[in-house]
């Protein structure tokens, strides 16, 4: 199944890979750290299976058949770092904007009565104006409600 999984395209002709031997050295990894076949092992090989064959994700199948990512790396990556960049980026951009908001959180930011909360209506809201782009984009303002705590923001 492994074997199939790397086979998910036909990536693996271009690379020249025998997937067969692959999938077992694979296998043979997980079995050396797991030293069993058990729920843990079946559940490790079907995590690698399910990623490898992702359609969303052919840049994990294509490290792997390439070698950039070796059968003993695979074998113990999490699924975390299996993630297809696609959702890694989606991650990221997720963790900017918390730190962004830390930061204004720290900065403190301007208090305006300039903007209403839409939970509390209140007039009471710090805000913070933000280059998230490049520099010929819009600033991004972050608000913040000082009366709920609710945020929002917009361009
Ligand atoms: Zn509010």
């Amino acid at each position: 199944m492994l074997s199939a999984a790397l086979k998910a395209d036909d990536d693996y002709k271009d690379y020249g890979v025998n997937c067969d031997k692959m999938a077992s050295e694979i296998e043979d990894h997980i079995y050396q750290e797991l030293k069993s076949t058990d729920m843990k092992y079946r559940n490790r090989v079907r995590s690698r299976i399910s990623n490898l064959k992702d359609p969303r994700n052919p840049g994990l199948r294509r490290n792997v058949l390439s070698g950039a990512i070796s059968a003993g790396l695979i074998a113990k990556m999490t699924a975390e770092e299996m993630a297809s960049d696609e959702l890694r980026e989606l991650r990221n951009a997720m963790t900017q904007e918390a730190i962004r908001e830390h930061q204004m959180a720290k900065t403190g930011g301007t208090t305006t009565d300039l903007f209403q909360c839409s939970k509390c209506k209140k007039k009471n809201c710090t805000y913070n104006q933000v280059q998230t782009r490049s520099a010929d984009e819009p600033m991004t303002t972050f608000v913040l409600c000082n009366e709920c705590g609710n945020r929002w923001k917009f361009c």
